[in-house]
């Protein structure tokens, strides 16, 4: 596969992930108002274990997110790397929950795209507009900076222009910050991932990243995965970083963090409130539990941190 066909095909992955989402949130598996802004239709019907897996990643992420901005009350920065279509910044914002600034980075083209839904539909469009305090909101084809959320295509393999790009946007390298990065590490080599995470730590003192991807990738189930993603020419270049938890750890801890912790989402969704987890599991009838394990078995979330200020970012868990 060329370099070209198989960036394309990680670039098409946030399609996937957004009408995974769609599907699930029209479901009722949580709320999402904003995500039909950036996919029209309900697509057709997903599996419920597929449901309930994207149930987890999201409640999952969530939590770590949100504990991060109350710990910090807010006075911090979120940096989502490949965020594709994501829609977190709108749910913040309705939550009360918006930090300083939010940043997202993804590729150029992918950036293109959700600039151009946002200057076309309202309700992504006015939270911008609410948040912002001068008429100099900079908005062009590739990127989108207002005082409060940041949009820049870059490539994540070119630590040095993700660095002057963030800067350019008024990134303030000592405010507590949160790196986000949900199943985009996956399609960097090992040692372009670890750039990532090592510019990070780097950068920030005092920070915390959530990492959430493909693990045990070892096993024949593991495999099954991995071939039905070549299937569809996707380079899973960074797969070998994720044969187990303490690989997913040691990327952390051999990169300058000063902890790291990770679990398995079949352990998280069995430590997400059960109260949630039980009306969730009603929604539509599962026949075989063994096959949501085995799925949530090969995801997880690795969260490290690093703490100058001490603020106790080394509490934040499940
Ligand atoms: N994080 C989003 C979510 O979970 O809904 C999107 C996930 S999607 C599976 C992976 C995203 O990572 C895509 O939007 C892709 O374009 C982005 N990505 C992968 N490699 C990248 C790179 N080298 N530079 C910038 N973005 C990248």
């Amino acid at each position: 596969i060329d370099s070209d066909t198989s960036d394309e095909a990680v670039r098409a992955t946030c399609d996937d992930a957004t009408i995974c989402k769609r599907f699930a949130s029209s479901k009722s598996y949580w709320k999402d108002p904003y995500i039909q802004y950036f996919v029209r239709s309900v697509g057709e019907r997903k599996a419920p274990e597929i449901n309930r897996g994207y149930y987890a990643r999201v409640q999952g992420v969530n939590h770590l997110l949100d504990a991060f901005l109350r710990k910090t009350q807010c006075d911090c920065q979120v940096i989502n790397l490949g965020a594709g279509l994501d829609t977190t910044f709108w749910r913040l914002k309705d939550e009360n929950l918006m930090p300083r600034k939010f940043f997202e980075v993804d590729f150029p083209t992918v950036v293109a795209r959700k600039i151009h839904n946002i200057k076309t539909k309202p309700p992504l469009s006015k939270p911008l507009i609410e948040t912002h305090s001068t008429d100099s909101l900079l908005l062009d084809a590739h990127s989108l900076d207002s005082d409060r959320y940041c949009i820049i295509g870059a490539d994540l393999r070119d630590i040095s222009s993700l660095d002057e790009k963030l800067k350019k946007f008024q990134l303030n390298p000592e405010l507590p910050t949160l790196l986000l990065s949900e199943c985009v590490l996956v399609y960097m080599t090992p040692s372009q991932s670890s750039n990532v995470v090592h510019w990070a730590a780097e950068t920030f003192p005092t920070a915390m990243f959530v990492n959430y991807e493909q693990v045990n990738m070892s096993d024949r189930f593991g495999q099954v995965m991995i071939e039905n993603l070549q299937r569809r020419q996707c380079n899973l270049a960074g797969v070998e970083a994720c044969q187990s938890l303490d690989t997913q750890r040691e990327r952390f801890l051999k990169t300058g963090w000063e902890q790291s912790d990770a679990l398995d989402m079949m352990t998280v969704y069995s430590m997400l409130p059960q109260d949630d987890v039980a009306r969730i599991e009603r929604l539509e009838f599962l026949d075989e539990r063994e096959l949501l394990q085995q799925l949530l078995q090969h995801y997880s979330i690795c969260w490290a941190t690093k703490d100058k200020l001490k603020l106790g970012l080394s509490q934040l868990a499940f």
